[in-house]
């Protein structure tokens, strides 16, 4: 594989991957690693061409910059490759002409936490491990559970109580061991590194292993792909712990190391007005104070998130920006998405969406910009939550003048 060594963040100090180091040991648990390739021999053993006749259209076409050998044993589901819309109807409404959709929630589990959870199963592989776990808001978990199942693992995982129905359904599906913790996720989030530590099981939890990024950012590589390496002016996530963001950015500055993009797109980060400890870090200067969980997009409800570090540098060094949505707008996203595209994302899957239309009202972002929104996670996972942003059906006895009555009061007819 074409990894050169892992540095940290903190002290930079090199580490070679199989010291089997998730962070510093120098700087504990603060002192995230980051893995660094070696550019030369990918720009001189891959191009753009190889790249496009490869038929395989999962995320395992961009095998060069991923942390794994070639060929090694891998979870067979169909993660990535997920579609770029043109959004010419919504950016109308939105008053945004050049604007693209990325649907990332039809990954195999609905998310595009798939993209993380491949490469943990992938690297959990590699080392002979049989269980994985992690604490996780639902998507990473279900994300897990799903890869793990696939490749013959065996998953344990531990869950806030807070985490939608849908979420909790898909992991017993898969055959998950199911630990719901009785308090937030910082909660289970603690019980989980204990166990992991007690039980020796490879941990998938996101900020602290680094090679979960290195799978996120394949969202990056397939949108400068799908951009005929000509990247759009903005890329929007949502921001929950920061490893999404984090990912898009490696991705864009793995492809600008080895020359295949000529800049950088800068990185909008949405987090929920309830919940916003790292816009809040972005905006002040300050250092990242933890927050209450004051949100119904659960997948960013993260008051004490792991990743700041890596989640600021991505905004910043992209000239980027930050900023907050109320859940009233992340509603009316998943409304507005869901009406002019027939795209249904769940609510930190539309956050992201209800970010760029206050963006674009604020000046932020302008009218002649390319945009690119990553609907992160998709909306029948939370079906709840979609019952609170419509009105319900409308009711009718079998009977046709009744009917006639009722497609009047709503316009459907005159
Ligand atoms: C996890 C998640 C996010 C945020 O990703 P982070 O790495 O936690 O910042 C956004 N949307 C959905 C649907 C998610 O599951
Ligand atoms: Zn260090």
């Amino acid at each position: 594989m074409n990894v050169s060594h892992l540095s940290c963040l903190r002290c930079g100090r090199p580490r070679q991957p199989d010291e089997g180091h998730l962070t510093c040991p120098d700087c504990g648990a603060g002192g995230l690693l980051e893995v660094q390739y070696d550019y030369t021999t990918i720009a001189r053993t891959f191009d753009r061409d190889a790249l496009a006749r490869n038929p395989d259209r999962t995320m395992w076409r961009y095998e060069p910059f991923l942390p794994v050998p070639p060929g090694s044993p891998r979870p067979h589901l169909a993660i990535g490759g997920t579609p770029m819309y043109r959004a010419d109807r919504l950016g109308l409404e939105i008053g945004l002409p050049h604007l693209w959709i990325k649907d990332d929630g039809l990954n195999p589990t609905g998310s595009l936490k798939d993209r993380a959870s491949a490469i943990a199963v992938a690297k959990a592989l590699e080392t002979g491990q049989d269980t994985v776990a992690c604490a996780s808001t639902g998507n990473a978990a279900s994300s897990l559970a799903g890869n793990a199942a696939n490749a013959g693992l065996k998953s344990v995982i531990f869950v806030s109580t807070r985490a939608p129905a849908g979420k909790i359904a898909q992991l017993l599906v898969f055959g998950a061991t199911v630990i719901s913790v009785e308090g937030t996720y910082v909660d289970a989030f603690a019980l989980s590194e204990r166990a992991i530590a007690d039980y020796g099981w490879y941990n998938r939890n996101a900020a602290i292993n680094p090679y979960l990024v290195e799978g996120k950012k394949t969202v990056a590589l397939e949108i400068a792909e799908q951009f005929g390496w000509n990247v759009p002016d903005w890329v929007v996530v949502s921001v929950g712990d920061g490893c999404t963001i984090a990912g898009v950015y490696k991705g864009f500055y793995d492809l600008l190391q080895v020359g295949w993009i000529d800049r950088l797109p800068r990185l909008l980060g949405v987090q929920a007005e309830g919940c916003a400890p790292i816009c809040r870090a972005f905006v002040t200067g300050g250092p990242v104070e933890p927050s209450a969980e004051d949100t119904l997009a659960d997948s960013i409800a993260v008051g004490y998130p792991r990743n700041p570090d890596k989640a600021l540098r991505a905004v910043k060094s992209t000239n980027g920006a930050m900023i907050t949505v109320a859940d009233a707008d992340i509603l009316d996203a998943m409304r507005l998405l869901g009406r002019t595209m027939g795209i249904f994302g769940e609510p930190a899957g539309v956050a992201g969406m209800a970010g760029l239309r206050r963006a674009v009202t604020q000046g932020l972002v302008q009218k002649g910009e390319r945009v690119t929104v990553v609907v992160t996670g998709n909306g029948l996972k939370d079906t709840a939550s979609a019952a609170r942003a419509t009105a319900p059906p409308i009711r009718v006895s079998p009977d046709p003048e009744r009917l006639h009555e009722v497609l009047a009061a709503a316009n459907v007819i005159r």
